[in-house]
């Protein structure tokens, strides 16, 4: 019980928690679908996909761990069930119907797109309030900038080698 932390953030403390629940059923939803698409994906460079599906699933897993540790900070609890992910999240969780490649990238860079948005509005609604989930948003925001990017650089090499000229 860190009271002289939890001070300094005060009333906005309410508002920071449920931006944090959120965020936390985003970050799970996040680690299923990279774990689950590296799981089955199928189609041209699978190799490489699931190498960067597997590496982004591991971040998502510790986002979780960071954004719980703040929520307990805060005096919260994690979502206490996982059916809670779905009343909570932002970003929602894309099922990969289509285990192809292309189709799970898309999906994944909704995702990340979505993701960016979330923890940029984090760093406005904490910045001046809160600056210890401040820092976090903007650690975690670097690791999504970095997501999207890397899985259009893939998208990008998928779609030269299907449409290279011969
Ligand atoms: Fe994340
Ligand atoms: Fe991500
Ligand atoms: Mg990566």
């Amino acid at each position: 019980m860190g009271t002289k932390g939890r001070e300094i953030v005060g009333a906005n403390t309410e508002k920071i928690l449920s931006l944090l629940d959120k965020a936390f059923a985003d970050e799970w939803l996040a680690y299923y679908q990279y774990w689950l698409g590296a799981k089955i994906a199928k189609g041209p460079m699978k190799e490489a996909v699931i190498t960067e599906l597997l590496q982004h699933a591991t971040d998502e897993l510790r986002h979780a761990d960071l954004v719980a540790n703040r929520i307990i900070q805060l005096g919260g609890t994690p979502a206490r069930s996982p059916q809670l992910w779905y009343d909570f999240t932002n970003c929602g969780y894309s099922i990969p119907e289509d285990p192809y490649v292309a189709k799970l990238l898309e999906q994944n860079i909704k995702g990340e797109q979505c993701a960016i948005t979330i923890y940029n509005t984090m760093l406005a609604e904490t910045r001046e309030k809160d600056p210890v989930t401040y820092n976090l948003a903007v650690l975690i925001l670097q690791d999504e900038v970095e997501h999207e990017e890397d899985l259009q650089a893939l998208q990008e090499d998928i779609d030269l080698m299907l449409n290279r000229p011969s």
